[in-house]
């Protein structure tokens, strides 16, 4: 018996993507390479797979008139119209909490990077530079001042590590957690003239693009360190660049950009940036964690069971 047909709108992780072949017959990324076949397959089509910033376009889900699911491998979703996924009755899917510990480890090991000058140091040793005298002073990260930009899921476990390391905490996000214990500040702008180490961590799209602008860099200053590990989108690249080029802010940690995989190229000539290639949840566990997710809301959603994690606005439709 052939095994029903399912759309795979990026290259998947081979994770998520052995564990759909396993029960769907994968049709990787046909709507862009053939689309005169997919004009055919659409209909048979009964789920759609993606990743965090996959698109996932209302044109598209007109056209797969027999889907049953979006499922996303990924807590971020900011690639998917769910508007019109909602119209088409379409949930949409996503894997949060099984990344939340590694993005909060990465977002600390960004902060210790840039602060400790750690990628610096050991390149200093490397290139023979000891014997010439001692490296330059660091930043101390213990007992410093952390904003983080988003009070989620990930934010939280960011705060929770970072009161391991005797820092003091304020956040911002669209309303206040008043439960939190944390100090709330209602602006980027405010939290970041208050803040030696600004940790940004909110989702992409429409309702965060440039949330980090240059006003909000001149706020963080010439002592004040940023950490990106939301989206590219989020921060204004081109203010950033000019903030790190002109002594605005004392450095950077970016693990996102706004033009994935492309890395401006200027970025990789200033030392006071460390850069990841957006691998926050990029360990074996939680990937592996976000396959058995991710696949778990393929099945769920095609045979007509409760989806596991629908994302909010899909709640109702679950
Ligand atoms: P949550 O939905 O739990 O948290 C998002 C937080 O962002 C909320 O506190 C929300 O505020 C806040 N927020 C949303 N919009 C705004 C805004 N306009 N201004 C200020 N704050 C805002 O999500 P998670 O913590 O699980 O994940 C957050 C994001 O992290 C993901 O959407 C993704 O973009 C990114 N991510 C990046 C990864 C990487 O590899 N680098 C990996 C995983 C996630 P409120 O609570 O008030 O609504």
């Amino acid at each position: 018996m052939s095994k029903p047909d399912v759309l795979a709108v990026a290259k998947l992780h081979p994770f998520y993507q052995k564990a759909l072949e396993s029960a769907f017959t994968v049709h990787d990324r046909t709507h862009i390479t053939d689309p005169a076949a997919f004009a055919e397959l659409a209909p048979r089509i009964v789920g759609v797979a993606g990743t965090g910033e996959a698109s996932v376009p209302r044109s598209l889900l007109a056209q797969v008139t027999n889907a049953k699911v979006v499922s996303v491998f990924g807590v971020g979703y900011d690639g998917v119209d769910v508007a019109a996924a909602i119209e088409h009755g379409i949930p949409v899917t996503h894997t949060p909490d099984v990344l939340t510990d590694d993005v909060a480890d990465l977002a600390m090991g960004l902060v210790l990077s840039v602060g400790r000058t750690i990628p610096q140091a050991d390149q200093f040793v490397r290139t023979g530079q000891w014997p010439g005298g001692p490296i330059a002073l660091a930043r101390k990260v213990s007992g410093a001042r952390l904003g983080i930009v988003g009070l989620g899921r990930i934010g939280k476990a960011i705060a929770q590590r970072a009161r391991g390391f005797g820092m003091s905490i304020a956040y911002t996000a669209r309303s206040e957690k008043a439960d939190s214990g944390f100090k709330f500040l209602a602006s980027a702008a405010e939290l970041a003239a208050n803040v030696d180490f600004l940790v940004v961590i909110t989702p992409g799209g429409a309702g965060t693009k440039h949330l980090i602008n240059a006003d909000v860099l001149k706020a963080l200053g010439p002592r004040g360190f940023l950490i990106n590990v939301a989206r590219g989108s989020v921060v204004d690249e081109e203010a950033l660049i000019a903030a790190l080029q002109n002594g605005t802010i004392a450095g950077a940690g970016l693990d996102v950009f706004a033009n994935e995989p492309h890395v401006p190229d200027v970025l990789w000539t200033l030392h006071n940036v460390v850069l990841t290639p957006h691998m926050a949840s990029a360990t074996h566990e939680t990937r592996q964690a976000m396959a058995d997710l991710a696949f778990a809301n393929m099945q769920a959603g095609t045979s007509g069971q409760p989806l596991r994690t629908p994302v909010p606005e899909c709640a109702a439709l679950k």
